[in-house]
């Protein structure tokens, strides 16, 4: 089979295709005929050799991947060869013409939902969620901001938001972008590449501050973000690239708080509710994954270098 292989950490120029022997399934396990994989950001820090995780070389990229079931190990019972699927990470790396998963690694993808569709789920949709009902305590009424919303986690926590009855306030830094945030359900959208935005939001408010923010960029906004808070707000981080001052003031004037977490360390019990809630949303029509660019496996070094170029609309997946 296809498969992108990593032989060395370092710029997008790493990701070639190779040609390796497909995998079979063991007991438990399941082999998935990749139709599409998601591309995210982490993908990125990981081929650099910059995320704390690094795997062996050679490795695959990517944990997120939609596409059916081609064959199943022994003692699997959950799926069958020909099922719709979609992963929540892999054993062997979801850019590949077939992904090795454990039997709790894939879940149904329903007939309406397209693999590209698929393959922007488990990542910005787990994170969206568990942001929003883990971490963050979300109540119907508040406020939020969405501080990067035009993209895979942005536009999916703008969609768990409206169905949480929030008010959403979302950004994004590019005219498409704004558009699609809005349409997607943000009550208001703001350009995060304009001068004085931050303004603009408290005054949306009223003056009254915003009662929570999911941060994607961190070590860019944390500091104007305390400063947006109503009484008793939250900022969640779920993305940040550096390093960045704040003046812890802001906090306690507010009592206010800034939490963190990884959607690596969510617990099973935690990761079978954001899976049922997928399922839920996805029957129901209120979970539309946007798919705004998809590329050959081959052009996965351009994936890598667009997933962090201004002007994201979506997601960016890549197909065997
Ligand atoms: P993405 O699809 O590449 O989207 C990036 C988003 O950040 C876009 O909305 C982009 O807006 C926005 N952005 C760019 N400059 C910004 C600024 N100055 N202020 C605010 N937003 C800005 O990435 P993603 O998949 O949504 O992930 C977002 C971040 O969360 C990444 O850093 C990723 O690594 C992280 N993440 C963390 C976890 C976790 O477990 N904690 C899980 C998933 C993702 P424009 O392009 O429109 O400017």
């Amino acid at each position: 089979m296809k498969a992108i292989q990593v032989y060395q950490f370092g710029g997008p120029e790493v990701l070639a295709v190779h040609e390796v022997p497909t995998p079979k399934p063991g007991p438990g396990e399941v082999l998935v005929r990749v139709r599409a994989a998601g591309v995210n950001p982490y993908d990125t820090y990981m081929r650099n050799g910059a995320y704390p995780v690094k795997p062996a070389l050679p490795y695959t990229p990517g944990s997120d991947a939609a596409g059916t079931i081609e064959a199943v190990g022994e003692g699997v019972a959950k799926v069958k060869p020909g099922d719709r699927v979609y992963t929540a990470t892999t054993l062997t790396g979801a850019y590949a013409e077939y992904a090795l998963a454990r039997e709790n690694q894939v879940y149904p993808l329903p007939e309406k939902i397209s693999f590209s569709q698929g393959a922007g789920l488990w990542v910005p949709y787990g994170t969206a969620y568990t942001a929003l009902r883990h971490h963050a305590d979300a109540r119907a009424g508040e406020t939020l901001l969405i501080h990067g919303a035009s993209g895979g986690v942005g536009i999916a926590a703008v969609q768990w938001a409206r169905t949480l009855g929030l008010t959403v306030i979302g950004t994004a830094g590019s005219s498409r972008g704004l558009e699609l945030v809005k349409k997607e359900g943000a009550h208001h959208v703001f350009d995060h590449s304009k001068a004085g935005y931050p303004e603009d939001i408290l005054k949306a408010t009223g003056g009254r501050g915003i009662d929570l923010i999911l941060e994607m960029l961190a070590n860019v906004n944390l500091g104007t973000d305390l400063k947006l808070l109503a009484f008793r707000g939250r900022v969640i981080v779920i993305g940040n690239r550096g390093e960045i001052t704040i003046n812890p003031r802001e906090l306690m004037a507010r009592r206010a708080a800034v939490r963190g977490f990884t959607l690596w360390a969510a617990t099973e019990a935690e990761c079978a509710e954001i899976h049922a809630a997928i399922a839920a949303g996805l029957e129901n029509g209120t979970l539309r994954p946007i798919v705004g660019k998809e590329l050959p496996l081959k052009d996965a070094p351009q994936a890598h270098i667009d997933v962090l170029a201004p002007g994201a609309f979506g997601k960016i997946v890549l197909i065997p």
